[in-house]
């Protein structure tokens, strides 16, 4: 091997040390840890959704899981939640082909879809300062599902929450 082609390897080895994960690594590949560490707590998923039986299209509603902290975006019973909420999906690299559903600022259905991380992402920006200031939360914009009827959610559809922005 020549020195130029030597040098030209070390410079791809090195350039492709220095990407993150979340660029050189496949979700599937990614250790428990960086998964976990994808999602950005905006809670969007715990909110209610209603489909369009005919388009088959989802529209997001305001209103949220009761058992989600509004203000923190924590899930309250996150170990149990499955038990608790049969309908709390958890993601995982072999239930990724169809998140279309999800919104589209979720770190889960860009990176699936090829795209990068937007960079209010606390991955990137560090913490959740510029995803707040962004206003990706949905802390403030939400009513708990204990005051809705099941029959009313139709009057509550956003359009807040499958934003890209
Ligand atoms: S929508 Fe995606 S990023 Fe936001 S809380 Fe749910 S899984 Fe995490
Ligand atoms: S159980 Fe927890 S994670 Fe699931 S929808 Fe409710 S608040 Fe969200």
């Amino acid at each position: 091997m020549s020195a130029y082609s030597l040098v030209i390897e070390e410079t791809i080895i090195s350039s492709q040390k220095a990407r993150p994960f979340w660029e050189s690594k496949s979700l599937a590949e990614m250790s428990s840890k960086e998964w976990e560490s994808l999602c950005d707590g905006c809670a969007k998923c715990c909110l209610h959704k209603l489909e369009d039986e005919d388009s088959g299209e989802i529209f997001y509603t305001r209103v949220v899981c009761s058992y989600l902290d509004q203000e923190k975006c924590n899930c309250t019973v996150y170990n149990k939640r499955q038990q608790l909420v049969p309908d709390c999906v958890i993601l995982t690299p072999e239930n990724l082909d169809d998140l279309s559903w999800m919104p589209g600022t979720c770190a889960y259905r860009l990176l699936h879809e090829g795209k990068s991380l937007p960079v209010w992402h606390p991955l990137i920006s560090g913490s959740r300062n510029a995803m707040i200031a962004a206003d990706i939360t949905v802390t403030g914009k939400v009513v708990s599902e204990e005051f809705i009827h099941e029959d009313g959610l139709e009057e509550h559809i956003i359009d807040w929450a499958n934003g890209q922005d």
